[in-house]
């Protein structure tokens, strides 16, 4: 068979598991070999069952050291007890419903068990546990077992064989990714054996070495693609701003004085702009710190140097939000600011676009929109990105390419660790923001349980009889969007006849028009609603200084750097602000996860913890960074393979920088793969 053959045509699988196998985005031979175990059971390691330790997994090699009693227990299950022995010391074998083992019993004097052990007072105990007759050893135990991810429907023996199968059906190897001289220099296996060991190790030893390989060649696909999406931007010139100066004028206009480290960073980005090399900068600064109005003070240079700017948001409500914004802040001199986003009418885009066109709009606002619709401009000299980490690597600078010669600014409040950062933007300056504006009230937090509810709930009416205006944040379902949108409806219907009963209120999900969406947004920022009950849909940007308290179901189920987000809804104004959080678990691991939230509101802090608590696959996921997601790499343990994996990708590109020679069709192949659900990287 052939790797792109279907799994459907694997001995043993049939139409119903192969659509199960779909559910594990497994659908050909090729995806299932790179459906690789989570884990692994050790089933190599016999001991004496004299040194048997309660809640270890292990094997041992036993005969009956008497008879067999089957009975039927009170709860109506099989039970079958023996005792075993191995010369050393006494066990207890227990199985449940399992009629099959009798025979096993019979059939050999002699077997190796592999199973969890336990004690029944000073006698270890092992219940269900895998057997086979020692003469025949080796299948199922003696042996490293992979464990793979499964799915409700298809359990880890039928993996395993679907795997087994495909590792000796496949007749033509797996293309191999990773170019010879890279393997040669940094000692890596071929693929087709690192596959073997990886889904059937020898030893742990060659596991490690078929792990580091693969794990290599995530890193060096990953860092091959961004080198490659980071190219366009480096070359080339940029038009030096004509004037900067002119952003005092424009601070002056402000109603705030801007914080120190607001100067610093206009003063970082301006020195930049009058350069004619492009800028490439990320501005990192925690939720509420005020970015905006710096992205603001560097376009009003742009306008007066004669330039067009371009601000792409995440979402059409972040890009309304901007929009708004820039054009109250604008409003003292004569500058054009317009709107593009996907749900906008056609005749309102198309008068934005031909302004953009001609040069009669200063200034553009906008989502996806902005690279993905043929946008044109008279003289665009400066790209912004907003909330940067939820665009791909690719879609972030497909907007410099609007232009060549551009500068380039990325903003974005979720931080990352900053040898990370090096290796993700490796070639981006960074600026912080780290100050919040004056006069901010540090946000209460706290977390609670159910028991607390009707408390809660007289407080949120007391803010509202205030003229405060609340938050609440769905309970996180993950399933689908219809479901989401269902569980929504229930909640919103919950909260309406309860403590929203005589408030005001409207709900705000993924599924909603973007026309829809605006119209909840804007009643609620002009104060006509006073509880807005969303999804995740408000984590980015969105600002309303006059809500006050923010409620968060099921806040165990998010990450912490998202719960910060969130929480920097509240707090944008002169109120003191709270956020409470419903936690369901009383887990530890919960309890110190709602412990960080409670105690500090630095965001970076979070970050750190959350890294430190989730690991750093989920932390670091696809939607975070717009990387291919790591399945085997660890962006954290491995940053030492990351950063061989990253000189190696820029040797390759060093020789060739697009790719071309035949050897390296499969490598290119595999980029564009992994990079595609984000938008593609090549051209
Ligand atoms: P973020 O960095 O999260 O994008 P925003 O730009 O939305 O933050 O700013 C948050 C709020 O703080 C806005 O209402 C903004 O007008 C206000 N703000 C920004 N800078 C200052 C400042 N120097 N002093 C007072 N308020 C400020
Ligand atoms: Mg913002």
């Amino acid at each position: 068979m052939k790797r792109k053959d279907s799994v459907r045509y694997l001995k043993g699988i049939g139409e119903k598991r192969a659509e199960l196998f779909q559910k594990l985005g497994v659908s050909t031979l090729e995806d299932l070999l790179y459906h690789l175990p989570r884990g692994y059971e050790d089933r190599t390691d016999v001991r004496d069952v004299s040194g048997l330790v309660e809640g270890e997994s292990v094997c041992v090699r036993v005969s009956l050291a008497g008879g067999i009693r089957s009975f039927r227990a009170r709860t109506g299950a099989r039970v079958i007890q023996s005792t075993m022995t191995d010369g050393t010391g006494v066990m207890y074998v227990t199985w449940f419903n399992a009629p099959y083992v009798e025979k096993k019993l019979r059939n050999s004097d002699e077997f190796i068990l592999f199973g969890k052990v336990s004690m029944r007072g000073r006698t270890p105990e092992m219940i269900n546990p895998v057997m086979e007759g020692a003469e025949r050893a080796g299948n199922i135990t003696g042996k490293i077992i992979p464990i793979y991810p499964c799915t409700a429907g298809l359990n880890q023996r039928q993996i395993r064989e679907a795997v087994q199968h495909a590792l000796v059906s496949l007749t033509e190897p797996l293309p191999e990714i990773l170019p010879e001289f890279v393997r040669n220099s940094y000692g890596l296996m071929a693929l087709s054996e690192a596959m073997e060991q990886v889904h059937m190790p020898d030893s742990f030893a060659s596991f490690e070495e078929a792990r580091r390989r693969l794990a290599f060649e995530e890193f060096f696909v990953m860092q091959t693609g961004i080198a490659l999406a980071g190219k366009e931007r480096k070359k080339g010139s940029a038009i030096p701003f004509a004037d900067v100066k002119c952003i005092k004028e424009f601070a002056e206009q402000l109603p705030f004085d801007l914080t120190h480290a607001q100067k610093r960073v206009i003063n970082e980005i301006s020195s930049d702009l009058l350069k004619d090399t492009p800028m490439n900068r990320l501005v990192q600064g925690d939720v509420g710190c005020g970015k905006t109005v710096v992205a603001a003070a560097v376009m009003f240079a742009a306008v007066q140097s004669g330039l067009q700017a371009a601000m792409m948001a995440p979402t059409e409500i972040l890009a309304k939000q901007h929009y708004e914004t820039l054009t109250r802040l604008f409003a003292p001199w004569n500058i054009r600011v317009v709107l593009l986003t996907g749900g906008q009418k056609a005749a309102e885009k198309k008068e934005t676009l031909s302004a953009l066109k001609d040069g009669s709009a200063h200034i553009v606002v906008g989502t996806h929109a902005l690279i993905t619709d043929k946008v044109e401009f008279f003289r665009l000299g400066l790209a912004i990105t907003d909330e940067q980490h939820r665009f791909g690597v690719r879609q972030r600078t497909m907007l410099s390419e609007k232009s060549e010669k551009i500068h380039t600014l990325v903003m974005t409040a979720t931080p990352i660790p900053r040898t990370l950062s090096l290796i993700l933007y490796g070639d981006l300056d960074i600026s912080l923001i780290d100050e919040l504006p004056k006069g901010r009230k540090k946000i209460k937090t706290v977390a609670v349980d159910e028991e607390k509810r009707e408390a809660v709930n007289q407080f949120l009416l007391s803010q509202i009889a205030e003229g405060r205006q609340v938050y609440f944040v769905c309970p996180l379902i993950e399933e689908s969007e219809v479901i989401e949108a269902n569980a929504e409806e229930e909640y919103l219907k919950t909260l309406k006849q309860g403590v929203l009963k005589h408030v005001t209120a409207a709900a705000l999900h993924g599924r909603m028009k973007p026309s829809e969406k605006n119209v909840v947004m804007q009643q609620f920022l002009k104060g006509e609603i006073q509880a807005l009950v969303s999804t995740t849909v408000i984590e980015v940007g969105v600002d309303v200084p006059n809500a006050s308290v923010m409620v968060i179901e099921n806040a165990e189920r998010f990450g912490l750097s998202q719960l910060h987000q969130l929480r920097g809804r509240v707090g944008r104004g002169e109120w003191q602000s709270y956020c409470i959080l419903f936690c369901a678990s009383g887990g530890t691991f919960a309890r110190q996860r709602m412990a960080v939230m409670c105690e500090t509101d630095d965001g970076f802090k979070i970050a750190e913890k959350d890294l430190e608590l989730r690991g750093p696959g989920e932390f670091l996921g696809t939607r975070q960074h717009g990387l291919p997601e790591m399945r085997i790499g660890d962006l954290m343990t491995d940053m030492h393979l990351l950063k061989e994996a990253q000189t190696a990708a820029a040797a390759l590109l060093q020789e060739d920088a697009k790719l071309s020679a035949i050897a390296y069709q499969p490598l290119k192949a595999k980029v564009e793969e992994s990079f595609a659900k984000l938008g593609g990287i090549l051209n």
